[in-house]
C-alpha cells in the first residue's frame, strides 16, 4: 500500500516547509496516521540554529519526536485498526551491549525520531503517516484527550529523571528552571509522593505554570536562597532543568549534604565548577538522557489522570502553519508547548 503523506521538514536555520512524500507498507512494522505532535526544546533548536549542540542538520530532516496516532496497518495481533497509539520515538538496536542491559537509552545504535546525532539524520513524526517498529507504539484509549496525551514523551523523559535520583518519595525536592521540562518535573515529583518541591526561574509566567502543577514554594532566580544554603543544604534532591551554569553551582549549594543532584538541562560548562563542595559535602550528581520503559508508565500516568499537564498547553495550529507554530513556541514570554495537528 502507497499513501501520500505531508511531512514538515527543517532544511537549516530558520528554514522549514511542508513537503509531499511517500510512504510503502510492506506488512512490516505499523503504519501510523499521526494526529497530533507537540514542539519541543530540540526541534526548535534545529529550527533556530540549525543544530542541537554539536549536532547539525546534515539534510532535510522531518521534525518532531513527541507524536501520537492511530494505527492504519499493523503486523501484530495486539494492535487493532484504528487503534490510538503513542509511539515511543526511540528505537534501539537491542543486540549492543547497552541494549542488552536494558539501558536502551544508551544503545550504541540509536535511531531517535527527527535527530540529527545519527548519520545520516533520523526523520521525525512530523508527518502524516510514519511506519514505525510495533513495538513503539504504546496503546491507549480512544476516549482520552490528544491533547494531554501527546505529552508522554517529554512526562517520559521527567520520569526517568527521578529514576535517576533514586526515587522522590517523602523527599525535599528543588527543581531549578521550570520551563516545560522543569513544569512535569514538578508535577512528577508530586505525583511520586514529594514532601516538598521548591522551584526557581527567572520567569514568573514559569513560576505561576511550576504552581499549578504541584510547587509548594516558588522563588525568583536571583531571590536570596540563604535559608535552604543553611546546615550545608535543605534539599535532598535537586534537579537542574534550566542548563544555565550559575544554577548548578546554586544547586550545589542548597542541596544537603549526601544529596543527589540531577542535571536535565542541556548545561554548559562551568568555568569555576566548586568541586571542593561537592567532595566535602559527598554530593552524587548524576546526568539524564530520554528515557528507557518510563515511556510506557508516562503514558499509563496520563492516562490514568495521575499527572494533568493541561496547563503546560499554549496552542495548536495545523502542521501547513509549522513556521507560525516554531516560531510561537520560540517566544518563550507567551508559549509553553505548542502542537500541531496532521
Ligand atoms: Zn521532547
Ligand atoms: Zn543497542
Amino acid at each position: 500500500m502507497t499513501l501520500s503523506t505531508h511531512s514538515c521538514v527543517v532544511k537549516g536555520k530558520h528554514e522549514v516547509e511542508v513537503i509531499s512524500q511517500r510512504v510503502t507498507y510492506q506488512g512490516e512494522g505499523t503504519l501510523v496516521k499521526i494526529s497530533r505532535g507537540v514542539i519541543c526544546g530540540s526541534d526548535l533548536h534545529y529550527y533556530q540554529h540549525g543544530k542541537v549542540g554539536n549536532y547539525a542538520i546534515q539534510m532535510p530532516m522531518i521534525l518532531g519526536h513527541e507524536v501520537i496516532g492511530t494505527v492504519e496497518k499493523t503486523n501484530i495481533s495486539v494492535l487493532k485498526l484504528g487503534q490510538k497509539v503513542a509511539i515511543n520515538p526511540s528505537k534501539a538496536c537491542g543486540e549492543c551491549q547497552y541494549c542488552l542491559a536494558d539501558d536502551t537509552n544508551q544503545c550504541l545504535a540509536m535511531r531517535f525520531f527527527g535527530s540529527a546525532m545519527m548519520c545520516p539524520d533520523v526523520d521525525g513524526g512530523g508527518t502524516q503517516y510514519k511506519i514505525v517498529d510495533s513495538a513503539q507504539c504504546v496503546p491507549f484509549e480512544s476516549s482520552l484527550d490528544d491533547r494531554i496525551m501527546v505529552f508522554a514523551e517529554p512526562l517520559a523523559v521527567c520520569l526517568h529523571a527521578l529514576n535517576q535520583a533514586g526515587g522522590v518519595a517523602d523527599k525535599r525536592v528543588f527543581v531549578s528552571g521550570v520551563g516545560p521540562i522543569g513544569c512535569l518535573l514538578v508535577a512528577a515529583a508530586k505525583a511520586s509522593g514529594a514532601k516538598e518541591i521548591i522551584c526557581s526561574d527567572i520567569s514568573a509566567r514559569a513560576l505561576a505554570l511550576a504552581e499549578n502543577l504541584g510547587a509548594s514554594v516558588t522563588l525568583l532566580a536571583d531571590d536570596e536562597m540563604m535559608f535552604y544554603r543553611a546546615q550545608k543544604g535543605f534539599f535532598d534532591v535537586s534537579f537542574e532543568a534550566s542548563g544555565h551554569p550559575s544554577a548548578l553551582t546554586r544547586c550545589i549549594d542548597v542541596t544537603r549534604a549526601k544529596g543527589c543532584i540531577v542535571q536535565v538541562g542541556m548545561g554548559g560548562d562551568i568555568p569555576q565548577f566548586p568541586m571542593m563542595t561537592v567532595i566535602a559535602k559527598a554530593l552524587r550528581i548524576v546526568g539524564t538522557f530520554r528515557f528507557t520503559h518510563e515511556f510506557t508508565t508516562a503514558v499509563e500516568w496520563l492516562a490514568s489522570g495521575t499527572i494533568n499537564p493541561l496547563a503546560l498547553f499554549s496552542g495548536e495550529y495545523s502542521y501547513r502553519e509549522v513556521d507560525e507554530a516554531l516560531q510561537f513556541a520560540g517566544d518563550k514570554q507567551r508559549a509553553s508547548k505548542v502542537q500541531l495537528v496532521f
